[in-house]
């Protein structure tokens, strides 16, 4: 019998007092790994509770301390990388290489979190009026939140994770019910950091559990990633409730190619781009925008790259490209492929029909590219969230610019030129907040924000870095005067 799931509350593991479980399937070879328990308001409530009486100790705990725990889970990570990325393997799909690149960027978080004692320092001026100082220190929030997509189940927690309680807040995380199982692991490994009890909770569950911590009095922020609309929802309804609100959402992003682009380097970048964790990365490329001559001189090479690319199961060594999340994602995906078929696509490589030999249960889909993309149809501005390339065509950069800023999401855009001024306007004028420039996967690293902009992100601080510190810090101004100095000076 598969592996029930327990939630983390306290210092201790505990069954969660759901009804309901969830099985967890790898999406390659449909084998059950594990059930996850969808935990009702009363699992959350308890891990509240348990946060929020852990907090008064932790955040007198001195910055210097609480880095230790870092120094030490950054080493206990290392120690079992393999481990982590094995485990996002068989849960999420992706190939191997994939996984390992996730689990450095969530250490990366860590490292960077590590320098908390200068990242959270205050400022401070003398004789703001004779005698007096004036001071802005940052304190901690309290307990917050983490709720995180299927996608990348061990990095996208540590946007959060290490500089919340770096900061001194405490935290209850909330795993994708479809990849709780990296998680849960990463919170056997911190077991051995011996962290107070109640500084980190787990508690696994769905819809129910968000709207538990989104409702609850005693949580004050809530980092959330996920599709646009809960997105949205988690927005409205955690700030409708006075809190603070960091929410990611979803992407569609387009890549325009200039004609002046290397075609080999670019080719290369942009199916791994399109096809990478096949196509579930809110940094895929989706829309390739041709401009000018480009597009004769590019659609044959993609096309090439993408019928190269080997899909399998991503423990397999050579596997390049692993399946989608579930068969409700696949058959979704080919809907839409037929939908920009209706909408006067040409579909130039149909991957609907994969079966990859030892994984027949597997939710395969091969590289598809569709030409002649309507760059106003459902196709194009819909987040397909699979390896599908939508290919479009512009005579000018100016073109190309329109229909970049016409889309609804804004998590990243990139351009492929030769040329500084191109690259230049792009940047200025593209209405995203990730740009690359001959870059096709532009992920900001842990110190600097992951900057979605539009219908990508609602809130104001994004996660990762300077931006997380001061999510999960207030600042307090504090005007001094001591009286006794004060009338013996003047
Ligand atoms: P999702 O929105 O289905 O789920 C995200 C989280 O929300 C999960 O923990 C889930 O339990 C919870 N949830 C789902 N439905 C809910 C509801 N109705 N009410 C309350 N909570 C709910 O997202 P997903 O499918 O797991 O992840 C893929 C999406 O995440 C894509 O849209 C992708 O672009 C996006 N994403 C965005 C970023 C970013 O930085 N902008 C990064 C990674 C993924």
């Amino acid at each position: 019998m598969a592996k029930k799931l327990l939630n983390y509350i306290n210092g201790a593991w505990s069954e969660s007092t759901a009804t309901e479980y969830l099985d967890v399937l790898n999406p390659a070879t449909g084998e059950t790994l594990g059930q996850v328990p969808l935990s009702p308001i009363k699992d959350v409530d308890t891990a509240v509770q348990a946060a929020s009486a852990a907090f008064n100790g932790w955040r007198r705990t001195p910055a210097t301390t609480r880095i230790q725990y870092l120094f030490k889970l950054k080493t206990l990570m290392d120690e079992r990388f393999e481990d982590f990325s094995r485990m996002i393997v068989q849960e999420n799909g992706k190939t191997l290489g994939e996984a390992r690149g996730e689990m450095r960027r969530a250490i990366e978080n860590v490292e960077t979190a590590c320098g908390i004692p200068s990242l959270m320092q205050g400022y401070l001026n003398e004789d703001i009026a004779r005698g007096i100082d004036e001071m802005m220190i940052r304190q901690p929030l309290g307990v917050v939140t983490i709720i995180a997509p299927f996608n990348f189940p061990g990095m996208i927690p540590f946007w959060f994770l290490p500089y919340a309680i770096a900061t001194g807040n405490t935290v209850i995380i909330k795993p994708s019910e479809r990849c709780p199982m990296t998680m849960q692991l990463v919170v056997e490994i911190m077991e051995e950091l011996d962290l107070p009890k109640g500084v980190v909770n787990l508690v696994h569950g769905g819809a129910e559990a968000v709207n538990a911590l989104l409702d609850h009095p005693t949580v004050k922020a809530i980092s959330f990633v996920g599709s646009t609309p809960v997105a949205l929802h988690v927005y409205s309804r955690g700030a409708a409730n006075g809190k603070r609100v960091q929410a990611q959402g979803g992407a569609k992003n387009p890549l325009v190619i200039m004609p002046d682009a290397d075609v080999e380097i670019t080719t290369s970048i942009i199916t791994d781009s399109v096809f990478g964790n096949a196509g579930q990365r809110c940094l895929a490329a989706a829309n390739i925008i041709t401009v000018g001559e480009a597009q004769n001189i590019f659609a044959p090479v993609l096309k090439e790259a993408a019928l190269s690319r080997v899909v399998g199961y991503g423990l397999d060594e050579n596997t390049q490209m692993g399946p989608v999340i579930s068969p409700q994602s696949k058959t979704r995906i080919e809907s839409l492929i037929n939908k920009g078929m209706e909408e006067g696509a040409e579909l130039v490589l149909d991957g609907r029909q994969a079966t990859i030999s030892g994984y027949e249960k597997g939710n395969f889909l091969n590289p598809t590219i569709l030409s002649n993309v309507s760059p106003k149809g459902e196709l194009a501005q819909t987040e397909i969230f699979g390896p599908v390339m939508s290919m479009m065509h512009a005579e000018t950069l100016d073109d190309a610019i329109k229909i970049v800023n016409g889309g609804n999401y804004g998590n990243m855009a990139c351009i492929f030129t030769n040329s500084g001024g191109a690259a230049r306007r792009f940047r200025y004028e593209a209405t995203a907040g990730n740009i690359g420039v001959n870059i096709g996967v532009a992920a900001p690293m842990a110190f600097f924000p992951f900057s979605g902009w539009k219908d990508s992100f609602f809130g104001t601080l994004h996660g990762q870095g300077h931006h997380a510190v001061e999510f999960y810090t207030q600042t307090k101004v504090v005007i001094e005067r001591w009286l006794k100095e004060w009338s013996r000076q003047f």
